[in-house]
């Protein structure tokens, strides 16, 4: 019989594994606060995590609460091929945050349709625990959308 591999099941998301850099950013999802570096230096978020800031290099780095608001930047519906644990269609999406940073995220309370997902929609961020990992999604903000 051959090894068991590392096959994630197939009912279960695929989780992220933190690193030293993105540890932080993980232990607020964990939280419930969405949280990004911020670069004293230039005065600016960024994403994703790293030590020094890709704008000016600088290592005066630290973390800050974001509003966890932002807009449907892009976005790609995946039709065809689900990875473990995912139905399609469902879409990945760029959400662009108030603060600037741009990630990859889902959207979640609304049909997975070019007719639904309009650009520019506003969202707020929620999290969905899996694998004992709280990941960031988004959702239309209350209100926000008809
Ligand atoms: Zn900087």
């Amino acid at each position: 019989m051959p090894a068991e591999t590392a096959q994630p099941h197939k009912d279960h998301k695929a989780v992220p594994k933190p690193t030293p850099e993105t540890k932080p950013f993980w232990d607020a999802c964990a939280e419930g606060e969405l949280r990004l570096q911020y670069c004293t230096a230039c005065e600016g978020h960024y994403f994703p995590p790293r030590f020094f800031c890709p704008t000016c290099l600088s290592r005066d780095v630290e973390w800050r609460a974001v509003s966890g608001r932002g807009r449907l930047y892009s976005y790609v519906i995946n039709q065809s091929f689900a990875p473990p644990g995912w139905e399609t269609p469902y879409a990945i999406a760029l959400v662009e945050l108030e603060e600037g940073p741009r990630l990859m995220s889902n959207i979640l309370d609304v049909p997975q349709t070019p007719e639904a997902l309009v650009l520019d929609m506003e969202l707020e961020v929620t999290f969905e625990v899996r694998g004992g990992v709280a990941i960031p999604q988004f959702r239309p903000v209350a209100g926000g959308a008809a």
